[in-house]
């Protein structure tokens, strides 16, 4: 080995180094443990994969999941036949269509309203350890819901529950009460070059 490939090494072990104390204060820092409310919004394709992702975590620690989703999109999709085939998992298809689709002001209110009774019921029990609020973002933003009363009841679930809520736009309010905010980037989507949903990708 040449003196300048010894002398690299020394400085990247001690770069490493510094940052190793850093990271170990850091985690040291962080001792509390509590039910966390997870915001995943943005453009970007994610949202909802990455919600499901967390429920193969929660059900890979023992824990029971509720799922609700507020905008049937479809009914086809490979998350809903895997899950619920999972007995931990209590899964809940709350809302009609998109509202292009539906094209009923009065009815989708209703039916969000109807929704959020059956959320709230979730939300009020302490054996569900995680709760996906799948598209919850959509109906806050049309006004079928009260974003006050949306929030009134997720800050009365139980302590040690985990809620997340996917969709795009979602508002100020809700990300001011969330503990992580994540906005997923549109920089690319196959959509675009005439690609349809491709099953285990978009479905
Ligand atoms: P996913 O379910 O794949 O994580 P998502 O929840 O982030 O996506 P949604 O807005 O709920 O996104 O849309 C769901 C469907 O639309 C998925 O099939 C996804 O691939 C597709 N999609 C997401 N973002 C875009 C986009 N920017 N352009 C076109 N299609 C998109
Ligand atoms: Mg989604």
């Amino acid at each position: 080995m040449s003196g300048n490939d010894n002398d690299q090494g020394k400085r990247h072990q001690s770069r490493m180094q510094r940052k190793k104390s850093v990271v170990d204060a850091a985690i040291e820092r962080a001792d509390r443990d509590q039910g966390l409310l997870l915001v995943l919004t943005g453009n970007g394709k994610g949202k909802s994969s990455s919600a499901f992702g967390m429920v193969a975590r929660a059900l890979g620690h023992g824990m029971k999941v509720g799922v609700a989703q507020f905008i049937k999109g479809r009914s086809d999709t490979g998350e809903e036949a895997f899950f619920r085939r999972q007995a931990d998992v209590t899964w809940h298809v709350l809302g009609e269509g998109f509202t292009w689709e539906t094209q009923n002001l009065a009815r989708d209110t209703e039916t969000a309203q109807r929704g959020w009774a059956v959320a709230r019921e979730m939300l009020r029990d302490p054996s569900l350890g995680l709760v996906v609020l799948d598209e919850l973002t959509y109906p806050i933003k049309y006004g079928w819901l009260d974003i006050r009363a949306v929030l009134d009841d997720l800050a009365a679930r139980p302590p040690m529950q985990h809620v997340v809520i996917t969709g795009r736009a979602a508002p100020d309010a809700l990300c001011a009460a969330a503990d992580t905010v994540t906005g997923l980037d549109d920089f690319k989507h196959a959509f675009r070059a005439g690609i349809r949903a491709q099953p285990g990708v978009d479905l």
